[in-house]
């Protein structure tokens, strides 16, 4: 029986759905991107820690591309310490709620299942997150669940029912281990569908598009390419308040332009953290969210210019 769509699930299958006209991805693509990677190293190889246990490998994720290539102090010490708050729970809560979502036998009411993640969360304590949900009273904690179920719910309404045929894998773990396990380049992928080449990564969002969110998936389908030989056929952003879905189909090109980012990003990263390379300073928007901004003449100068240019 061939399954009948809203006209937002329809948008999101039309978008992600196979298509006939496939990027080709010339074969040894992988191997050629890998050595460039690990040729790219060998000038600081020197300053790795010895990779003989987990703790003892240079780590870098997403973020840490991101920030290395947006202001190098920022990378070194803006970042501060992370804190969960109520706007940054939501997203993990909803997450954990899809996850869930997909493999129940029989359906069950979004604010059931929202505060069943939500307990189930706060009970963990693995997680970080526990030890701030624990802390909300019962206002916070209501009004938190009202959040989360009405963004679960949308995404219900705008998300095609997910099927165990797309082998959907939720919340799954990525890595690429370089120079000889001493570099781990890590990240979590929130959707997976299909299998290579077939595969989908999706990538959840709560909040405004960001070019880094193009970079971030990218990075994903590299690291998925570099493990398994085939890359993955799209990648997408799906932000669940707004339903926007924002795709992206991998080629070749894709693949080598996230190659080289990693690669300049990753060797840029271990002098700086390793090295003890000066930082280059890029003050941009980061610098409000800086945490040594206080203390950085360039991002306090940049601030004053902006705030001035706004008229604050
Ligand atoms: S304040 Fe701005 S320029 Fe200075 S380190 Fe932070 S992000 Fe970079």
């Amino acid at each position: 029986m061939t399954e009948t769509y809203n006209p937002a699930q329809q948008k999101v299958i039309d978008m992600l759905g196979r298509s006939s006209d496939r990027p080709e991805i010339p074969t040894g693509l992988a191997d050629e991107l890998r050595a460039d990677i690990e040729n790219s190293l060998l000038p600081v190889m020197h300053l790795l820690p010895d990779g003989s246990s987990y703790e003892k490998r240079f780590f870098l994720n997403k973020q840490g591309v991101t920030n290395v290539h947006s202001c190098e102090g920022f990378f070194i010490g803006g970042q501060g310490e992370f804190e969960w708050t109520h706007a940054n729970c939501k997203g993990t809560i909803v997450h954990k709620t899809i996850e869930v979502s997909i493999n129940l036998r029989q359906p069950m009411p979004p604010t059931d299942l929202v505060e069943e993640s939500i307990s189930r969360l706060s009970n963990d304590s693995s997680k970080s997150i526990s030890e701030f949900l624990i802390t909300l009273d019962e206002y916070d904690r209501a009004e938190l669940v009202g959040e989360c179920s009405g963004l679960f719910t949308r995404f219900t309404e705008c998300f095609p029912p997910i099927k165990n045929a797309w082998i959907p894998q939720v919340e799954s773990s990525l890595a690429l281990n370089l120079a000889g396990n001493r570099i781990r380049i890590g990240g979590k992928v929130d959707l997976a569908l299909g299998r290579p080449p077939d595969k989908v990564i999706i990538d959840f969002k709560t909040g405004h598009p960001s070019l880094a969110h193009h970079d971030d998936l990218r990075l994903y389908a590299l690291i998925d390419f570099l493990a398994l030989g085939q890359a993955p056929r799209k990648v997408a952003s799906y932000y669940l308040d707004s339903t926007d879905v924002h795709q992206e189909d991998i080629s070749e090109t894709i693949l080598r332009s996230a190659a080289r980012r990693l690669q300049d990003g990753l060797v840029r990263a271990i002098e700086l953290k390793l090295g003890g390379a000066e930082p280059v300073l890029r003050p941009a928007a980061l610098c409000r969210w800086c945490a040594i901004s206080a203390d950085c003449p360039t991002g306090l100068e940049y601030l004053a210019q902006k705030n001035e240019a706004e008229g604050w």
